[in-house]
């Protein structure tokens, strides 16, 4: 497929994703949240100024820095100020745990912290907690500094400003530690050039920011898209259905990207209270970062009259690796094709009688590797580029792909194999639950199928008649040896279930 010629082939580094705009739009909002926001002239001189002061605070090319935060324009505006500085930005959720943050801390080999205290207060007690001391900085507010670290050693900085790393990112800790993907700037902006292109970005737009900037997703496909399509990026720190069914209904939001959780409580919210849901505006909606199910694609489709689109991506490959088509909506919950520049193929020992094999992807948008660990990221790139992504996969002659379920949460059961997605797809069909997640349990050397689900709020979820309803659409084997209900189940700040806690309280309810 032959592209136009993207103005972010012409650049280097994510700073410069919105050099275009400040003369030709200064006066346009470019980033904005609850508190403040910056024209596109703006936030050019806040970047260049708050690099500036990193700079003095002691961060030189190659050093690592903290960021403790959630979404805020000061976020923003501190992960292009570090870029510009050629330092790597390390973004992590202010809302995880003492001793998660420490790991970070540490492993990144920071050389400055920055606690985001005026935005979120888990920062600002992450931050006391390490000597942090609150700053003004210039056009952004207080934010407290970390001490420096004299022991941090800054990594080699590349010749070539696009292959240097411009962000540290942490993976969702979905199936393990969290792992440290090092993505370098050519990374980032293929995937924003083409997130920007495929979902036709303009200066008109306005992007609903709730996914966290910490994550892959909103780094890439949100601020760097942003800011290259010169639109307006609404920052908001926290998921609540019934401040995104104000925005849709008030603010002119033309694109949003979520999770499937996000859209799911959103129209949960609808029902229990009564509330229509309106979004004049809106021309994109998106999916991604955990797979989409069709009663809720449907749902949604019914209540917006827009199709829900889909995107398949993961933190090593920064993360798009698949979306569906703006001029080909699908009616299932495909996530489309390859994206354009990128390869892909199926592979492994899985590849079964369905088709069905282990994705593997190669392209602009793979990681560099993982921070300070060699050994696995020779384990998950392959020497001639291959990523494998660890899921499993068919794809249509047509080149659609359909993501089938992870490796590692595929249950083997009686020698029979349960995917978790085929499981969750029907007990989401049924009326009053809103989201569920099915885990393997070992069993004296088998394993058994345990679901989780997350009912609305005025629904009482009669068990005895969702067993039936399991027995109606699954295969016997298929079916949960054990269901349980959760008022919400545990999910990260990306409204991505955390399946790993799921799986030891399967194990502990037997033990
Ligand atoms: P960890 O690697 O730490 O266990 P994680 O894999 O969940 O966590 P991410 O990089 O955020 O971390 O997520 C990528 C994964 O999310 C993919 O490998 C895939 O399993 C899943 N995923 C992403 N988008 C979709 C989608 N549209 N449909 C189905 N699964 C998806
Ligand atoms: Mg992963």
């Amino acid at each position: 497929m032959t592209q136009a010629a993207h103005p972010a082939a012409s650049m280097s580094r994510i700073h410069d994703a919105f050099q275009a705009w400040t003369t030709a739009h200064g006066d346009k909002v470019a980033l904005a949240d609850a508190q403040r926001s910056l024209t596109y002239g703006e936030l050019d001189e806040v970047v260049e100024a708050v690099a500036q002061r990193l700079r003095d605070a002691g961060v030189r090319a190659g050093d690592r820095v903290l960021l403790v935060a959630e979404n805020s324009v000061a976020l923003g505006v501190c992960i292009l100020a570090v870029s510009r500085l050629d330092a790597w930005s390390a973004t992590v959720n202010a809302r995880l745990s003492e001793r998660e943050i420490d790991n970070f801390l540490s492993h990144s080999g920071a050389r400055r912290a920055l606690y985001f205290s005026a935005v979120s207060p888990q920062a600002g007690a992450h931050g006391r907690q390490r000597g942090a001391v609150t700053v003004d900085w210039p056009g952004i507010g207080d934010l407290m500094l970390g001490p420096l670290n004299e022991q941090a050693l800054p990594e080699p900085v590349e010749a070539d400003g696009a292959k240097q790393v411009a962000a540290m990112v942490y993976t969702s800790g979905t199936t393990g530690a969290p792992k440290a993907v090092m993505l370098t700037h050519a990374n980032l902006l293929f995937v924003a050039a083409n997130s920007c292109r495929m979902r036709r970005i303009t200066p008109d737009d306005v992007i609903y920011g709730v996914l966290p900037l910490s994550h892959v997703y909103g780094l890439s496909s949100l601020l760097a898209a942003a800011l290259l399509g010169g639109a307006t990026l609404r920052l908001v720190a926290r998921y609540q259905p019934d401040a995104l069914a104000h925005a849709l209904a008030h603010d002119g939001i033309s694109v949003m990207h979520g999770a499937p959780a996000m859209y799911a409580k959103l129209l949960e919210w609808s029902e229990s209270t009564g509330t229509p849901l309106r979004a004049p505006a809106l021309r994109v909606a998106q999916s991604g970062g955990a797979p989409l199910t069709m009663p809720l694609k449907q749902a949604f489709e019914k209540t917006f009259g827009l199709t829900l689109h889909n995107g398949y991506g993961m933190t090593e490959a920064s993360p798009s690796i698949c979306q569906t088509r703006m001029d080909a909506p699908r009616a299932d919950c495909s996530v489309g094709q390859v994206i354009p520049g990128v390869d892909v193929r199926l592979n492994g020992a899985e590849t079964g009688k369905d088709g069905t094999g282990e994705l593997w992807v190669r392209g602009p948008n793979v990681m560099k590797g993982y921070y300070r660990a060699p050994e696995l990221t020779a384990e998950t790139i392959t020497p001639d580029g291959w990523l494998r992504t660890g899921d499993l996969a068919r794809i249509d002659p047509d080149g659609a792909v359909s993501i089938v379920g992870r490796s590692k949460e595929l249950i083997i059961r009686s020698g029979f194999n349960v995917y978790p997605i085929e499981v969750e797809q029907v007990l989401n069909a049924y009326p009053g639950v809103v989201q569920s997640a099915v885990v393997g349990r070992e069993v004296e050397g088998n394993e058994e199928v345990v679901a989780f689900i997350e009912p609305s709020q005025d629904a009482s979820i009669d068990l005895g008649a969702l067993q039936a309803w399991l027995r109606d659409n699954l295969s016997p084997y298929k079916i949960p040896s054990e269901i349980v209900v959760l008022d919400h189940l545990p999910s990260a700040a990306t409204g991505k279930v955390l399946k790993k806690e799921l799986q030891l309280q399967a194990a502990q309810r037997r033990a």
